[in-house]
């Protein structure tokens, strides 16, 4: 944790910025590195091949973690990317965690999946259920791949009608835009979950453009005022990083961020334990904060 500068506390205008507490950790996420299989120009992670602003996680690395969010009385993990498939461990690390709690995993569902399916399907049998959010930005096949490459639409799908029919729970992370029918989206998804013999009533997660790490996005910045003025005890309780946090490996060391959206600045890192990541007041100063207190972005299905 780096010491911070007086920003972190305050807006420009000298007001009380806005924060959220966290009074219990439910949800633990591992971001397993931003090495991935594609080159997506929009990556809110800025992964790729090779890349390792976040390194590869081992099973060693996530186990401790695990252990403390049990003992933390954590009611789920999840895992993210880059490419989670990607980590050579993974199926490793995904039937320790399902030892103990229930697992989400968003991937790209391409090849790094597929090929890995023998290593997926034991999990079916773990102590407790795998989730699968698989990434599809839009329902045109041209417009995805023209962001993914060539023949990724088609592997999505496949990847998601393969581990539906192992028995494993699969939703869609599709794009948002502000201008977007939303019903009409919808429905154009439906017709392809037909035609790959899914049920069209899979549930599909729609985001906003989070920009590539470091972008410098203008925003209007959160007071405390508008924290209270906008949002009730009930709605900042909904915001992730009141109730939960994402370690990842940066320089060799673990360390543990405010939530899933905010790992290009290290004021997040809020420590090398659970324990620890858990006092400190999340300020919200990055411009992703303001997705989040505008349309309620969440990664989470807490
Ligand atoms: S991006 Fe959202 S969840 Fe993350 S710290 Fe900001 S407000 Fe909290």
């Amino acid at each position: 944790m780096l010491a911070r500068t007086n920003s972190w506390i305050a807006t420009a205008a000298g007001e009380p910025r806005g924060y959220i507490d966290t009074p219990a950790l439910r949800e633990l996420w591992f971001h397993t590195g931003t090495a991935c299989n594609l080159k997506c120009p929009f990556c809110l992670e800025g992964s790729k091949p090779g890349d390792d602003r976040l390194q590869l996680m081992t099973l060693a690395d996530v186990k401790p973690f695990i252990d403390e969010a049990v003992e933390l009385g954590v009611e789920n993990f999840s895992f993210t990317g880059g490419e989670p498939f990607v980590a050579r461990e993974f199926h490793l690390i995904l039937d320790y965690a399902l030892q103990f709690r229930p697992c989400l995993v968003l991937t790209n569902g391409t090849r790094p999946v597929l090929q890995r399916m023998a290593q997926i399907e034991p999990l079916r049998d773990a102590p407790h259920p795998l989730r699968f959010r698989i990434s599809i930005d839009y329902p045109d096949r041209e417009r995805h791949e023209a962001g993914r490459g060539e023949g990724t639409f088609k592997e999505s799908f496949e990847a998601l009608q393969q581990l539906h029919a192992k028995g494993f729970e699969v939703s869609i992370a599709r794009q948002w835009e502000a201008d977007e029918n939303t019903d009409q989206v919808e429905a154009e998804f439906q017709k392809h979950l037909r035609a790959f013999g899914l049920p069209d009533s899979l549930r599909l997660v729609s985001f906003p453009d989070f920009l590539p790490p470091g972008s410098q996005a203008e925003v209007p910045e959160i007071t405390e005022n508008c924290m209270t003025e906008h949002h009730t005890a009930e709605s900042r309780a909904q915001f992730m990083c009141a109730f939960s946090r994402m370690v990842v490996k940066q320089g060799g060391k673990l360390g543990v961020y405010a939530c899933t959206l905010v790992d290009d600045d290290p004021d997040y890192n809020l420590g090398s334990t659970l324990k620890e990541s858990l006092e400190p007041r999340v300020m919200l100063r990055h411009h992703r904060c303001f997705s989040c207190f505008k349309h309620g972005a969440s990664c989470s299905e807490i």
